[in-house]
């Protein structure tokens, strides 16, 4: 029998949490961490000295030998270089030992990750530095400490430091609002976000014999299976026990690092799967995301599945991606997108809504572009995800609340919408923001839910992107509304979101986002379309981009440029690897199969006819014509792609290279796999080396 778990005694037991630190520092010090953790000020040493001290004597007492920097480099990925507390003394023996300076500051060598040209003009050596507000934790024997990483000259070559900047910025905008609308008690801003991660689960065996999937995380090529997710009946469906397992497993230890794992469900397509956690502040989200990435992963292949988390594994069915719900709330407790029981008198939230609106349509293209990535191009236009235009959903309202406002009018709310479903079940009140699941950002309740992000994104990005963005509208309005005076406030703010929607109404649209009217209708409004990574990244380097992150204080003109090569080099690498990949499996494993089985269709035949007439064996020979003619196709179009890319790597500039791997190898690439596919459907499985879609599917148990 497995133990029952009591999740109020695991939760955050790895984590050097606040507990942990109320118990273990002197009161002095303690206050002065979580004050200065919640401000995103620094600790003087002798304070870090004395936090370093307790921190290691509560690793080791749960097992860790060992403390390591954990940082976010721009690969996406996590880092960590391990160092043992081990100190050996002059007479043989050890101490264990870890010092306020080992805390604060590492020096890894920062020559080996992406730094877009940043590391060009300056040394090689990077700096971490410990991020006090996102707690340590202990996991696999080593002390975990959240670092931000940044080059010897202080810029950053991670996703913490500009996401911790924009989190600065946007509390600094929001508080110099609610100071001008008399709330002035509020000191601090915190950005929320709880990010709904999709992912796939499908058996280890079967992947490991899937090279595409391997080393490029999504399916190359593959037929659809008969069955794909037409019948909707995985979504929400009943967890398989061994899946069910594997979530109870994922839960536990998520909980045991203080990671608010709360929603488990199917998705909708099959072996599809959702993980939702309880918001937390932006920063730990993001690190806890990360590590929720990294979990889901490693307790996958300890019950024998592989857990995939690209955006597109497989055509024909749904994607993944990552909701992120964002808002924003007070140090003195309140979440400024919550609209409370009057909306149409709370002109409060009407500000931080607007201001909202306003930075989503004048900064479409960062949005989009912060999520714009080799494999979310897969999902993002094609009708599943939300599309590549960026519009705002407010529900029905809403809406009418700020046309009332818009035309000057007094707005009456139709009262709560009662739905009654039988007699026995209780009355609920219908929820006022819909659920339109087509618009790439919509707000749901209290908060924005952004679904544009890929499913292996660090969310980091899009949060950098929103906060900026709004932290820029509050910012004007602010400027707008603080020269009026006291009694003309209210006239003031009223003239300003008038003045506001006739300029930004454009960006809110309720209907349906899938469709072609919409597309129509979105470029009439001149609203973006960006469809692919080397239409979208080039806004990162735009004045605009440039000057809201700049006077914002998040990323400087050279960070950005660096990030701009780092994200095409990203797009241009992941397409190389897949079109070698795809060439690889081609030539090899598809081959082998179509002509093993053309042996045998050709076998049959000439025993057939020998045996019989002439006109003997027309079902192996007709076959046997249609996979002539495809391996033709396959051919052809092999020798297309390898020319091609030879090409790409010929071209230096990384934005024409980009451009080129989407506008000719991509398409090479769909055409061979188009040929492929089809000789795939006329051969039978058994013939592959390789797992076809219909076992990779509908494999789990
Ligand atoms: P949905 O709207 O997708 O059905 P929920 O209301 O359960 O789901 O919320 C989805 C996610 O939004 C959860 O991760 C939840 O914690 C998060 N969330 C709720 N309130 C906020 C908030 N104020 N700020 C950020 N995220 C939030
Ligand atoms: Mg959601």
């Amino acid at each position: 029998m497995e133990q029952e778990i009591k999740v109020t005694d695991i939760y955050g037991g790895m984590v050097f949490n606040d507990k942990q630190m109320k118990e273990r520092l002197p009161k002095d010090v303690y206050k002065t961490v979580v004050t200065s953790a919640k401000m995103g000020e620094h600790l003087h040493k002798d304070v870090a000295d004395v936090v370093a001290a307790a921190m290691k004597e509560w690793a080791i007492e749960l097992g860790a030998t060992h403390f390591t920097h954990w940082f976010q480099p721009m690969t996406g990925l996590t880092a960590e270089k391990h160092d043992s507390f081990l100190s050996p003394t002059s007479d043989g023996q050890i101490l264990m030992e870890f010092s306020g300076k080992e805390l604060i500051k590492g020096e890894p060598d920062a020559s080996s990750f992406p730094s877009g040209g940043l590391r060009a003009t300056f040394e090689a050596r990077g700096y971490t530095a410990w991020d006090p507000s996102s707690p340590a934790f202990v996991k696999d024997k080593t002390l975990y400490i959240p670092t931000a990483f940044c080059s010897y000259k202080g810029e950053a070559l991670d996703k913490k430091t500009p996401l911790l900047r924009s989190m600065d910025a946007l509390s600094k905008a929001a508080v110099d609002l609610l100071h001008v609308l008399g709330k002035t008690d509020v000191k601090h801003v915190d950005t929320t976000v709880g990010s709904e991660q999709e992912y796939f689960l499908i058996d280890k065996d079967l992947y490991k014999k899937r090279k595409d999937l391997v080393m490029c995380g999504r399916t190359l090529i593959g037929a659809n299976a008969p069955k794909g997710q037409e019948m909707e009946d995985h979504y929400f469906g009943v967890l398989k026990p061994k899946v069910s397992e594997f979530m109870h497993e994922l839960d536990k230890e998520l909980w045991e690092l203080g990671i608010p794992a709360k929603t488990k469900h199917n998705e909708v397509a099959p072996a599809q799967h959702e993980l939702a956690p309880v918001f937390e502040t932006a920063n730990i989200a993001v690190d806890h995301n990360q590590l929720t990435m990294e979990i889901m992963k490693k307790v996958a292949d300890k019950f024998g599945y592989a857990c995939l988390l690209h955006e597109k594994p497989f055509a024909g069915i749904n994607g993944s991606g990552k909701h992120n719900n964002w808002s924003i709330s007070t140090d003195t407790g309140e979440n400024l997108l919550n609209p409370g029981k009057n909306p149409a008198e709370n002109k409060q939230f009407i500000l931080f809504l607007m201001a909202v609106i306003a930075a989503v349509d004048d900064y479409q293209e960062l949005l989009r572009l912060s999520v714009a990535t080799a494999g979310n191009d897969h999902r993002l236009g094609a009708n599943e995800a939300p599309p590549a235009i960026i519009s705002v959903f407010l529900g029905d309202d809403l809406a009418a609340l700020l046309n009332s406002i818009e035309a000057g009018e007094k707005y009456s709310a139709e009262g709560d919408k009662k739905i009654s479903y039988a007699h026995v079940l209780p009355h609920i009140t219908m929820d006022n923001t819909d659920r339109n699941r087509t618009s790439p950002f919509a707000f749901t309740g209290n908060k924005f839910e952004f679904r544009a992000p890929g499913s292996s994104l660090s969310v980091a990005q899009p949060n950098i992107a929103l906060n900026a963005a709004v932290a820029d509208e509050l910012k004007k309005m602010t400027a707008k509304l603080s020269s009026a005076s006291k009694e003309n406030l209210d006239q003031a703010i009223d003239e300003l979101v008038k003045e506001m929607l006739s300029e930004h109404k454009k960006i809110i649209f309720n209907g349906n986002g899938y469709t072609d009217e919409w597309v129509a209708e979105a470029e009439k409004r001149g609203l973006l379309n960006l469809k692919s990574v080397p239409e979208a990244v080039p806004y990162l380097i735009s004045d605009k981009v440039v000057n809201v992150m700049e006077s914002n204080d998040i990323l400087s003109k050279e960070e950005l440029e660096s990030r701009y090569e780092i994200y095409l080099d990203n797009y241009n690498k992941a397409l190389h690897i897949e079109a070698l990949t795809l060439l690889d499996m081609v030539k090899k494993e598809v081959s082998e199969g179509v002509i093993s089985y053309s042996n045998d269709l050709s076998d049959s035949a000439i025993k057939k006819s020998s045996l019989l007439n002439g006109s003997a064996a027309t079902y192996e020979k007709s076959v046997l014509a249609k996979l002539d003619e495809a391996e033709a196709g396959i051919l052809k179009g092999v020798e297309k792609l390898e020319a091609d890319i030879k090409n790409a790597e010929n071209v230096e500039n990384t934005l024409e290279a980009a451009k080129y791997y989407h506008d000719t190898i991509l398409s090479d690439m769909d055409a061979l796999r188009e040929c492929v596919d089809l000789a795939e459907s006329i051969t039978p499985g058994d013939y592959f080396s390789y797992p076809t879609y219909d076992k990779l599917l509908f494999s789990l148990r």
